[in-house]
């Protein structure tokens, strides 16, 4: 793992790797590198869908129906061992060692809250900037019942929005399905570590695409691991459990609703263009009256009956003095006036030198009692995982990366320790309010 700036990292109080992390983790970097040569002939059966797994055992001269049998093996069970799956005649067993592997991605940090809450930082390549977060929340009604696992879809993220962490890395690249999958099945992994394997269950019940990357960006990945979610023979879960939530690349969204039935949501964030074009800068490419239209086209299913459709969930971080006044709240019952929607708050998750302060508990309160007057379902996102960096807003990676904006960002930070120091500290990030 390369640092390429531990002042400055030390002060970003985020996850931080013991030294004794990085030494192993360095050692199983040379580990997997030697691994991955000696595999790169070989196929990684966790990032298959059901037809891909079909035509790779026909290929194999196999019947199809050994691919129904090794997915439930890997999405079901847990099970990376071949000898394991003790359904598969021994010679196939041996045969698929030769041209076959199953491999999640690293797991290099992770962390479990009190309140429950499970953190991963994965490794997904090389060098710097090459990590990866995931989130599991629980529910906090009383069953905790309800597990949602936020997914990572790309290494940091091209699209800079001003109130995102994630955004200030930049662009690294985009996930694979095994490495998008792969999140769930450690997940649910954590979970069954003790449990003899024919007892194993899968513990996460939804699945959102809002962790670190735009998931409409990086389509094919994505929506191939999402028919792994819903595939009854890898983890069957409902299609109304499954959410993709995107910041509005509108031909995508279209595209998106030819290709699979889940849940959509928009990460709104501001009632109209001019503040959305400064928080969500690819607003200005898609512009709201693009926008709400295609969310608008995504729910409208044909009569399809019990499509995840029924609503558009819109995501809206609730940032002090910018986006949190009456008139916003105002704009907002306007603007969604004609989409089927659940609106739901989101408190602003301060990351180190971020922007932005949060909305006050109050103000908050006022402006779901606005919208909910004016007949919306509006919900307040509770914050949880706070004692270890997890909460909403905080998916960076620890390891500066070294790209042009991520250098940008680290001089303004820098900048304005500066000032600060000097006694002479002005809010130079804070772009409103
Ligand atoms: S909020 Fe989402 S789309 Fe915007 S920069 Fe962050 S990760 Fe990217």
């Amino acid at each position: 793992m390369h640092i390429e700036s531990p002042d400055l990292l030390a002060q970003a109080e985020h996850i931080s790797l013991s030294l004794a992390e990085q030494e192993q983790s360095a050692v199983a970097a040379c580990a997997s590198e030697l691994s991955a040569q000696s595999k790169s002939h070989q196929t990684n059966l966790l990032g298959l869908s059901r037809p891909e797994m079909e035509q790779f055992f026909e290929a194999m001269g196999e019947k199809k129906f050994r691919a129904t049998q090794v997915l439930k093996w890997i999405h079901q069970f847990g099970v990376t061992d071949f000898d394991q799956m003790t359904n598969l005649a021994g010679k196939l067993r041996e045969k698929l060692k030769t041209v076959a592997y199953i491999q999640a991605p690293e797991v290099v940090h992770k962390n479990f809250s009190k309140d429950g809450t499970r953190k991963w930082v994965f490794r997904v390549g090389d060098g710097a900037g090459s990590l990866v977060e995931t989130v599991l929340i629980p529910a906090d009604d009383k069953t905790g019942a309800r597990k949602t696992l936020c997914i990572s879809s790309q290494v940091g993220c091209a699209l800079d929005c001003s109130f995102c962490s994630t955004g200030k890395q930049g662009f690294q690249r985009d996930l694979t399905t095994a490495e998008i999958i792969g999140q769930l099945w450690v997940a649910n992994q954590s979970y069954m570590e003790d449990v003899p394997v024919g007892e194993r269950t899968r513990t996460v019940t939804n699945v959102v695409m809002m962790g670190m990357g735009e998931p409409l960006l990086n389509f094919e990945p994505v929506v191939s691991a999402m028919r792994l979610m819903l595939d009854d023979f890898a983890y069957g879960m409902s299609k109304r459990r499954v959410t993709l939530s995107t910041s509005g690349i509108v031909p995508m969204i279209d595209k998106l609703a030819e290709e699979i039935d889940v849940a959509l949501a928009i990460s709104l964030h501001a009632p109209n263009d001019e503040l959305r074009n400064e928080l969500v800068p690819i607003n200005k490419k898609y512009p709201l009256a693009e926008l709400i239209p295609a969310a608008r086209r995504y729910i409208s299913t044909d009569g399809v009956i019990d499509s995840a459709r029924k609503h558009v969930t819109i995501e809206y971080v609730m940032l002090e003095g910018v986006n949190d006044q009456p008139e916003h709240a105002k704009q907002l019952i306007q603007l969604l006036r004609d989409l089927p929607s659940k609106i739901n708050l989101i408190p602003f998750n301060p990351f180190p030198h971020a922007p932005y302060g949060r909305s006050s508990r109050n103000r908050i309160m006022a402006f779901q009692k606005q919208l909910s007057d004016a007949g919306f379902v509006c919900t307040v996102r509770t914050t949880r995982g706070d004692d270890i960096d997890a909460a909403c807003g905080q998916l960076v990676g620890q390891v500066a990366d070294r790209t042009r904006r991520a250098e940008r960002w680290q001089k303004k930070v820098l900048q304005q320790q500066g000032a600060s120091k000097n006694g002479n500290h002005t809010e130079i990030l804070r772009t409103r309010g």
